[in-house]
């Protein structure tokens, strides 16, 4: 494990019976802890930074410096050409696809792809901009490539973009980008990966603009990838952000204001109005240097072993039905017959000290169909007068510092309760839980 690489001291957390226990993180697909030795140089630098690209104190210069640099960096980890591209920092993934999906600038007609496995942060940006398409996903929950090349077929010329995750944040699916990326090209339209999941758990590599595999564009956050909240990364070709105007205007983004007109500066600043988080840029290029010292493939191979350790025992445990198939990154949704995903999430955290995450996880389309459940039951629930529990699921995502003693331990406790569940539900009421 890169236990020690990664987390500093080892935290504990109160439970319900009065006990002290070593926090089990198991849901590092909504964050993953910061690097302690990213947290360590952010301190020093938090006396150091100052304004980018305006001041001309030594603060400001050193700030810059780092600033532009970590744009360097960022491109780097993730192969991104910046002869043709251009790496634009923002605050999320969220805000990165956003800011694509105004900055492409649609026609009437223009079609956009996406798919039934997305976030609803690659779903509802898209909504109201282009006709938007969903290409299918089969009954294990895996992208149906065909579906995708027929609405390519039946919308060429007019598909604009195709927009698919590099990894599921429900069942871990990954994407073959690459090829989806050839058969976008092939019908002249763009792609783009959704690399919220896929960056901190396989190597990336966005390729040359010559390669009919390469990435259009690529979008992730840093507070997935081991470092703090508050930055994240759209990169994509430069031409696009040179057409038109930039998103955001204001301080930064300009060489020459008059009264009646404006001349825009260059990239990467003409997209990053107003004073730009440079801690947070810093921080990211940071924590993927450190991966790169790592090794971001010794860290992928690590946490399949660690995949196939957790799976192969949760399958054992009676009633579960875990969700997916492979090729996957190390995300395991489930449910356990019986026993409600909210309340286990409750259990596991008041009395085992384990984070998880419980719910539709943020794609309630894709949870609803790998559950079986029509559109037209959830709305009857959701306009109900009675708050309900939305049907959902638990999910554990795992990270490079987790360990197989961590799993055993969660089996335990996932056995306790399934022994014991008519005690556990008399002493837990839980909320219902929306998202
Ligand atoms: N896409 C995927 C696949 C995700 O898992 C997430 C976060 N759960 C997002 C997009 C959105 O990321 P953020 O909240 O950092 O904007």
């Amino acid at each position: 494990s890169f236990r020690r690489d990664i987390l500093g001291v080892e935290q504990k957390v109160p439970t319900l019976g009065g006990k002290y226990l070593p926090y089990i993180n198991f849901d590092n697909a909504a964050s993953t802890p910061a690097l302690q030795p990213v947290v360590e140089e952010m301190q020093d630098f938090l006396q150091w930074y100052s304004g980018v690209h305006r001041g001309t104190g030594y603060k400001s210069l050193l700030s810059s410096q780092f600033y532009d640099d970590s744009h360097e960096t960022i491109a780097n980890f993730v192969g991104a050409d910046l002869d043709s591209q251009c790496v634009i920092m923002v605050k999320n993934t969220t805000e990165a696809i956003n800011k694509l999906s105004y900055r492409l600038r649609f026609a009437p007609g223009d079609v956009v792809i996406s798919s039934m496995m997305e976030h609803h942060s690659n779903d509802l940006p898209w909504r109201n901009k282009a006709r938007l398409k969903y290409a299918r996903v089969d009954q294990q929950g895996l992208l149906d490539l065909g579906d995708l090349k027929k609405l390519l077929q039946l919308y060429y010329p007019r598909v604009r973009l195709v927009t698919v995750c590099g990894a599921s944040n429900v069942t871990g699916h990954l994407n073959p980008i690459h090829q989806i990326a050839e058969m976008a090209h092939a019908y002249r339209a763009e792609i783009l990966v959704d690399g919220a999941q896929l960056v901190a758990h396989h190597p990336v590599n966005m390729m040359k603009e010559s390669d009919p595999r390469h990435i259009d564009y690529l979008a992730f956050s840093g507070h997935k990838i081991y470092a703090p909240f508050g930055s994240g990364v759209l990169i994509g070709p430069r031409k696009t952000f040179l057409q038109g105007e930039p998103e955001y205007s204001g301080g930064g983004n300009v060489d020459l204001v008059s009264r009646n007109k404006v001349w825009w500066t260059g990239l990467p600043d003409r997209e990053e109005a107003g004073s730009p988080n440079v801690i947070g840029a810093f921080a990211l290029a940071r924590s993927l240097q450190y991966l790169q010292k790592m090794g971001i493939e010794k860290l992928a191979l690590y946490e399949e072993e660690l995949l196939l350790y957790a799976r192969e025992r949760l399958q054992k445990l009676p009633g579960i039905k875990i969700y997916g198939s492979f090729p996957r990154v190390a995300v395991i949704s489930f449910n356990i017959k019986g026993l409600e995903h909210a309340l286990l999430g409750s259990i596991l955290c008041f009395e085992a000290g384990v984070g998880v995450r419980t719910g539709c996880f943020c794609a309630q389309g894709y949870v609803r169909n790998l559950l079986g459940i029509n559109e037209e039951s959830i709305s009857a629930i959701y306009e109900g007068k009675e708050p309900a529990l939305l049907p959902g699921m638990l999910r554990i995502s795992l990270a490079a510092y987790n360990t197989r003693e961590e799993i055993d331990r969660l089996l335990k406790w996932l056995e306790r309760i399934i022994a014991h569940q008519a005690d556990f539900k008399k002493n837990y009421l839980f909320s219902p839980s929306f998202g």
